[in-house]
């Protein structure tokens, strides 16, 4: 017997036709899509050099600590994990005029990163910085283990707060450094053996860590894979210095809420989880201007750099202004003696001794 006919199905209903902002952003390929990958190679290429220069240094502090001939030179750069000595320096540098002869090279990098964050926001943090390097690092390997779908952001009540302890930190090194500390105090300690020294004790401590660095350090990195970039959001003072000349800053990501399809790709992006998707123009001191949301959007024309008032600018302006300020402050000073520490060997020699470094 034949099987009776199934009764025919009803048509099925045609799709919506797709919108010409979608059919335009389906064929779009992002032209900043390049910038995380040159990012990462900058970052790499600074942190190499530094990985270098802390080599450089190592020899001529094992020299220094010794009691033969010192013929290492003491690379300047080193100065840059001395941002306390920096501060110093810039007290000394405003009250009295004298340029900081003990650690010059800190105080020219600690104010070409506030003039190079007055012009292109926080870029000092996402372009150059070794532990934001790191840091993004950290980030990979938490995308890659633990947070495979989807990084939890932390709640916004939490979020706050605990952004403000690093404006805490800074508050309390500015205020002891620029108000309990008499001009005179400060210079006496700038040449006193403690400072001459400070970039040696810092070596010992990576060298030779304690119990408690290790634990501070792995309590760190643990919770970096919790929390994305839990030290630069919530307790780095240099980052909070950085942040608050940013304000000044004339750059800034720009979202047109026409060419946006609020698929929050810019959001999921974003290092300081800052809800791009909902910003007109992100203007947060805890923007680092790495442009991972610029290189993310999935609609054409719909983030932007831009200057207030002005049409969309490249975005690869931003990095220019980060990375050709800070080779040009290098060279200004370099070429005009603010770079090279005017102290001797010797004098370095008899500082180590005083606060117990070889001998
Ligand atoms: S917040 Fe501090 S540690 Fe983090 S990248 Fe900026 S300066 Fe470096
Ligand atoms: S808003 Fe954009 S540029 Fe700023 S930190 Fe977030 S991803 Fe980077
Ligand atoms: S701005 Fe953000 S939410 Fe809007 S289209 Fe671009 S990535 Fe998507």
């Amino acid at each position: 017997m034949p099987e009776a006919a199934a009764p025919a199905a009803a048509p099925a209903a045609a799709p919506p036709s797709p919108s010409p902002s979608q059919v335009a952003a389906a064929r779009w390929r992002n032209p900043w899509r390049a910038l995380p990958r040159v990012r990462a190679a900058v970052q790499g290429a600074y942190l190499a050099f530094l990985l270098l220069v802390g080599w450089q240094f190592a020899r001529f502090a094992d020299q220094v600590a010794g009691d033969g001939p010192i013929t290492a030179a003491r690379p300047p750069a080193v100065e840059a994990f001395l941002p306390i000595a920096a501060l110093l320096g810039l007290r000394r540098w405003l009250a009295t005029g004298q340029w900081d002869e003990v650690h010059p090279a800190g105080l020219v990098i600690l104010l070409a990163a506030l003039g190079v964050s007055l012009l292109a926001r926080k870029g000092f943090c996402s372009w150059v910085c070794p532990v934001g390097t790191l840091s993004r690092a950290v980030e990979w390997v938490g995308r890659r283990t633990l947070w495979r779908r989807r990084w939890p952001a932390v709640p916004r009540w939490l979020d706050w707060p605990l952004s403000g302890l690093k404006y805490l930190l800074l508050a309390f090194f500015v205020l002891t450094v620029f108000s309990s500390m008499p001009a005179a105090a400060v210079t006496q300690f700038v040449r006193g053996p403690y400072n001459l020294a400070a970039d040696a004790k810092m070596l010992e401590l990576f060298r030779s860590p304690s119990a408690t660095f290790l634990a501070v350090l792995g309590g760190l990195v643990a919770g970096s894979l919790l929390v994305k970039h839990l030290w630069c959001r919530w307790l780095c003072p240099y980052g909070a210095l950085l942040g608050v000349a940013s304000l000044l800053s004339p750059l800034s990501v720009r979202r047109d809420p026409e060419a946006c399809h609020d698929c929050r790709a810019c959001t999921r992006a974003c290092p300081a989880e800052i809800q791009v998707h909902t910003k007109l123009r992100v203007l947060s001191t805890e923007c680092t201007g790495c442009l991972s949301c610029v290189a993310a959007c999935t609609s054409p024309d719909c983030l932007s750099v831009t200057r207030k008032g002005a049409a969309g600018l490249s975005p690869w302006l931003l990095p220019a202004l980060v990375v050709g300020g800070l080779l040009a402050a290098w060279a200004v000073a370099a070429a005009t003696g603010f770079w090279q520490t005017g102290v001797s060997a010797e004098t370095f020699r008899w500082a180590y001794r005083i606060i117990g470094i070889g001998g």
